[in-house]
């Protein structure tokens, strides 16, 4: 059995020792913002331990200040905790509620000369309260008479006083080493309109005040709060010692409040995302509120499960968000069917196959089979996902290429017959083959296959729009929006989902087969355009995956770097352990030089594109460059979703430039137009004559030209001067507009010069 946390063996001894009859709990929120997931820790702490021993739970807002405080905010309180699947007792309470009384028991602490009006300014108030080390003083107007404090604090309320001027305080000890009992405030002036009792009152009570009063009134027991109010707590027995109330009276213990990597748990840094429009609104799906959570589709379960199982203590730690990423997946994994989705579609054409069949698929196929099942259409035309084809693979791909069949999940082996493609060297379309023998669970083929891949039946998919979700903080300790990660939304439309999941919908959440969790958008979605959020990935793929490396702060004393090579390496950080793994690999295996292979093994952004054109066109010291140089450059200015062109177009131009179809001096012009129009390179040198000339039969007329254009120059060097070789290269290169090919030209004129 799990060890019971010190809370609840507090109360447990309470109800045994008779302290109690029984517990009674309050959650205390301020209606400032929508609850977080760290407000769900402390949900799941006094719903909990009301429940698991029969006691009951307050829902009270703590409405003490009127300037920040909503109605909304209110409601999504409200809507969180019932979600999370608690019942507070009673109707919901408000500090609000007790005014009245809360100013009568002040009225009582200046009748027994425990509180009196100060008339200090603010900053008076900060230098008499000392430091830590140094004692207080007491303020001159402590030594009003009670007659003279009752008079001022009624006038205080009755509104006479502009706000600041007075405040009521406790006269409790301006030399404790608690700074909380040097003479707290009990009471300021506010002239603002309050959410429930409107300009009733235009003085308020300040929270020590009023909330141990507050649990007092309502009969709680166990006043559960965070760490921070550990000094507090001096207060809290105070106030209700002197006013000499109870036994039974509610006590005050604390907790360690949960602390989350990648994410900031703070109302104030919350509202000022959603008020910057970072995001778009406080139930924004990347949002660590409540609200946020839900709206992305995980379950009350599932946080629940994760409040429980990081456990409650006293000591202040920070929880890795995989832990609710977990969580997530932990309770999905059972529960949802699995389906297919494509998100990036590329039309497969099965040349052998007629007709159309529905084939038997379970919803569940998991460790433990459930009952359930779906018809999954099957017909000549389906959709698989982009990058489950490859015509150049890289080693271990185990997906279709044109020499590898793979399995379509739940129906049959195809192999690829043909690549069909557009102009710009785009893949458009597969023709493919299909094993009639080798439907799934009744596989007689014999042919082997290395995985299986999903897909969609072309004629009964629908349409759907994905939002790809990731952290919303690119740091693990992430101050606020400085620090947001660029890439935390992704909208992929053009997806297609297979029938079932709209015509059936056997439940809201599903797995998509090796992409994810997903759920509709309970905002966006509709039966007319389908949006799907992502819940979270099947796996933890981010304790992998690499950080942009911020460059290390450069040495003061550091020189200009002389090349670009060493400007590269002046300015980064040493690589880590697996960006030194890439290192290796990419200049080993790969053959891709230094300063390339140094800058791809820590940009994660620069090498997901180099592995993207890679997979089309296996030419990775071409590609290596191109990406580090050109595209990088490109990224400087422009966003990834902003380029023009994409991985597979740079892999086009790869491939002519290893051909030597164009030069690499047309290859960079090439690349600018690229970038600027977004055409296909292939259309670009067609379109404009710039297929590289590397047939001696067309150069060798330009370099007599040349020759012949040139009598002093030849002359010179036949008389000695070497260093004109270089010049009639060059001129030959100018006459073809830079199409010839350099090699070429380089042993021709080499040749020809030694002839005259
Ligand atoms: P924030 O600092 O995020 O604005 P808060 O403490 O001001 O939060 P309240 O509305 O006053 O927010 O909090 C209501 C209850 O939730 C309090 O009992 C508080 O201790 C608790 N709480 C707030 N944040 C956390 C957290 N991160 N972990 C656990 N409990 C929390
Ligand atoms: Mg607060």
């Amino acid at each position: 059995m799990k060890k019971k946390d010190f809370l609840r063996t507090i109360v447990e001894r309470d109800l045994k020792e008779g302290k109690y009859d029984e517990v009674v709990t309050r959650f205390p929120p301020e209606p400032n913002g929508f609850p977080h997931i760290g407000h769900a820790k402390a949900i799941t702490i006094n719903f909990g331990i009301a429940r698991d021993f029969g006691g009951r739970c307050h829902l009270r807002m703590d409405d003490t200040n009127p300037v920040t405080e909503e109605e909304k905010y209110a409601r999504a309180i409200e809507d969180a905790v019932r979600w999370l699947g608690y019942e507070w007792d009673g109707p919901v309470r408000h500090t609000s509620d007790y005014f009245q009384r809360l100013f009568d028991y002040a009225v009582e602490l200046i009748k027994m000369g425990k509180a009196y009006v100060d008339s200090l300014s603010e900053e008076e108030i900060r230098e008499y309260r000392g430091t830590v080390t140094e004692p207080g003083r007491r303020s001159r107007y402590a030594e009003r008479s009670v007659e003279e404090n009752l008079d001022l604090f009624e006038r205080m309320r009755r509104g006479e006083f502009k706000d600041g001027e007075h405040v009521l305080r406790a006269k409790i000890d301006m030399s404790s080493p608690n700074m909380q009992l040097r003479d707290p405030l009990l009471y300021r002036i506010r002239h603002a309109h309050h959410m429930r009792t409107g300009d009733a009152w235009c003085i308020y009570p300040m929270y020590d005040f009023a909330h141990c009063l507050s649990d007092y009134i309502e009969g709680i027991t166990h006043s559960f709060c965070t760490l921070e109010f550990e000094n507090n707590r001096a207060l809290y027995d105070w106030v209700l010692d002197t006013l000499r109330l109870g036994p039974p009276r509610p006590y005050q213990y604390e907790f360690a409040r949960l602390n989350m990597n990648y994410t900031v748990m703070s109302k104030r840094k919350l509202k000022e995302l959603v008020d910057s429009g970072k995001v778009s609104g406080w139930d924004d799906p990347r949002m660590p509120t409540i609200a946020g959570y839900r709206r992305r589709g995980y379950t009350p379960e599932s946080i629940v499960n994760f409040c429980n199982s990081i456990g409650i203590s006293k000591a202040n730690s920070v929880v890795d968000v995989a832990q609710l990423e977990h969580a997530i997946r932990d309770d999905l994994n059972m529960k949802v069917p699995r389906v297919m989705c494509v998100l990036d579609p590329l039309k497969v054409v099965i040349e052998n196959y007629e007709g159309s069949e529905e084939l038997e698929a379970s919803y569940y196929p998991h460790d433990v089979p459930k009952e359930g099942s779906r018809k999954l259409p099957f017909s000549q035309e389906i959709y698989i996902e982009r990058e489950d084809f490859s015509e150049n693979p890289p080693k271990g791909y185990y997906r279709l290429t044109p020499d590898q069949p793979v399995r379509l999940r739940h129906a049959y082996i195809i192999r690829c017959k043909e690549v069909i493609k557009d102009e710009s060297g785009r893949i458009t379309e597969i023709r493919a083959e299909y094993y009639p023998d080798s439907k799934s669970g009744a596989d007689t083929s014999g042919i082997k296959v290395k995985s299986a891949i999903h897909w969609v039946d072309a004629a009964t998919a629908h349409e759907v729009e994905v939002r790809l979700y990731d952290r919303l903080f690119r740091v693990e300790n992430p101050q606020g929006i400085e620090d947001l990660n660029p890439d935390s939304l992704k909208i992929v439309k053009g997806a297609y989902v297979e029938r079932a999941v709209i015509e059936e919908k056997p439940d809201e959440r599903f797995q998509f087969e090796r992409q994810g969790y997903f759920y509709p958008d309970p905002v966006d979605s509709s039966d007319e355009h389908p949006v799907f959020n992502k819940i979270v990935s099947l796996k933890d793929s981010w304790s992998k995956k690499q950080q942009p490396s911020k460059p290390a702060p450069k040495a003061a004393e550091s020189k200009a770097p002389k090349s670009k090579q060493e400007a590269n390496e002046g300015e980064a950080a040493p690589l880590n352990e697996e960006e030194q793994v890439r290192y290796e690999r990419y200049t080993r295996e790969l053959g891709i030089g230094k300063a390339a292979a140094n800058t791809l093994a820590r940009d994660a952004i620069l090498r997901e594109f180099f592995k993207q054109a890679l997979s089309a066109q296996n030419s990775p010291v071409t590609l290596a460059n191109l990406v580090v140089n050109e595209v990088a450059r490109e990224l400087k200015q422009k966003s990834l979703e902003a380029l023009a062109f994409t991985p597979e177009s740079i892999a086009a131009l790869a491939k002519m430039i290893d051909q030597e179809t164009v030069s690499s001096k047309i290859a960079k012009e090439i690349f600018e137009l690229m970038a600027e129009s977004g055409e296909s390179p292939v259309k670009i040198v067609e379109e404009r004559g710039w297929v590289q000339i590397s047939d001696p039969a067309h150069i060798l007329p330009v370099i007599e030209e040349v020759i012949a254009a040139n009598p002093d120059n030849v002359a010179k060097y036949k008389a000695g001067n070497q260093k004109l070789f270089g010049f009639f290269v060059g001129q030959v290169l100018k006459a073809t507009g830079g199409k010839a090919n350099p090699k070429v030209v380089n042993a021709l004129v080499a040749e020809k010069l030694s002839d005259l």
